[in-house]
């Protein structure tokens, strides 16, 4: 239960303000769950009155609710509609502007914006393995993205071990969750088991370490580490869905003429939520963003998505004309090929584009419905 530090910490929900109070000092801009437009979303927080108290949620196929629980817990619901993806990895970045100077010459301007130091409070396992997921993306290539780089490595985690997954949850097929294992500067367990919620704090990087170090509270007994190893041990009895992994790379490769595709295809409307909610969902655009006045321009690269009928164009047309041919190709990479192209699945099953998918399609279902009647329709057009 310690972290690999070997230090935790039981605090109160004083000294959780204390943490928030420690990690500010050290500069840092404290992004955190709050309650916004009838969601949880992830927004900057200067105070853990800010956090969602006794706020629970409802997830499944086409369908997010809060709900009011009975009890203060501060971290008690699942993945938020918006993942963390949006601060790394922003919606838009502009990657240089143009302008024409009095004389009529270009000039560039290729200087990049300041680079935020942001601390994620409350990332749920699966969200920090899709963390992961995007450092080998974006960061563990020969060509690193400047921004994701800067950003992730000013970044300090602190984890929250997930003690309420949600319907659409299924951490545990993929092995991610619902405890953080590696990747955090601080992991905290949620104990609801006094009248005020409680909360272990391990740390897991030398950065947490010192944090914790710098703390005035008491070291976790050794019945608050059984207390929070129960935690994630019931959450693991709880996931609202599973994923036979076993194999799935090869069993999508060889049912690439499944009838399911069509099945899908039929329902699916090529919206593109999936992918906008997807916590590892990377794809991107380079559009020009030019001044009425045709004197300055951008080049700003914006998030794209897989379902768009032009996002395969190359010269001459579009490669995936078929909503068939682009679901396809969103699963069998997601579940399949991302293996061969980063050594990991795609998928960190956080059940995102369950909920977010207006049709309620549910990717667990479609992988096995195909592996159901593995090798059906093999070899058809
Ligand atoms: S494919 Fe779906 S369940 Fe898997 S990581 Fe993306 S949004 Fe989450
Ligand atoms: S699977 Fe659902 S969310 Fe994804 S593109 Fe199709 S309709 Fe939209």
């Amino acid at each position: 239960m310690a972290g690999p530090s070997g230090t935790t910490l039981a605090l109160d929900g004083d000294g959780l303000e204390t943490v928030i109070a420690a990690v500010r000092q050290r500069g840092y801009t404290v992004i955190a769950p709050t309650v916004r437009d009838g969601a949880v979303a992830y927004e900057p927080i200067t105070s853990a009155a800010a956090l969602p108290r006794g706020v629970g949620d409802e997830q499944g196929p086409a369908r997010y609710r809060l709900r009011e629980r009975d009890d203060d817990a501060l971290f008690g619901f699942a993945a938020a509609p918006s993942s963390w993806k949006r601060y790394l990895y922003p919606p838009a970045t502009t990657l240089w502007r143009a302008r024409r100077d009095e004389h009529g010459t270009l000039l560039f301007d290729e200087s990049a914006a300041a680079v935020p130091r942001y601390a994620f409070l409350g990332v749920r396992a699966c969200e920090l393995a899709a963390i992961l997921v995007h450092d080998r993306v974006f960061a563990g290539a020969a060509h690193p993205d400047p921004t994701y780089a800067a950003r992730r490595r000013e970044l300090f985690i602190i984890a929250v071990h997930c003690g309420s997954p949600s319907g659409v949850c299924f951490c545990t097929s993929m092995g991610t969750g619902p405890r953080a294992r590696e990747g955090f500067d601080l992991g905290i367990t949620e104990l609801l088991d006094t009248a005020t919620p409680r909360y272990i704090v391990e740390a897991g990087s030398p950065a947490g370490l010192e944090l914790l170090e710098s703390l005035a509270a008491s070291p976790a007994t050794v019945q608050d580490l059984e207390a929070a190893q129960a935690v994630t041990d019931v959450a693991t009895e709880h996931m609202g869905r599973h994923l036979e992994t076993g194999g799935l790379p090869e069993m999508l490769q060889r049912n690439l003429e499944h009838p399911q595709w069509d099945d899908v295809a039929a329902r699916c409307l090529s919206c593109g939520n999936c992918t906008m909610a997807c916590p590892t969902c990377f794809c991107s655009d380079d559009v020009e963003a030019q001044a009425p006045d045709g004197e300055t321009s951008a080049r700003v690269r914006e998030w794209a998505s897989c379902f768009s009928h032009d996002f395969s164009y190359i010269h001459g047309g579009t490669v995936r004309e078929t909503v068939r041919s682009r679901y396809r190709q969103w699963m069998t990479h997601k579940l399949g090929t991302w293996w061969e192209q980063f050594g990991t699945s795609g998928c960190v099953g956080c059940g995102r584009c369950i909920a977010w998918c207006p049709v309620g399609i549910d990717i667990t279902e479609e992988a096995a419905a195909i592996r159901a009647s593995d090798g059906r329709g093999r070899g058809s057009a």
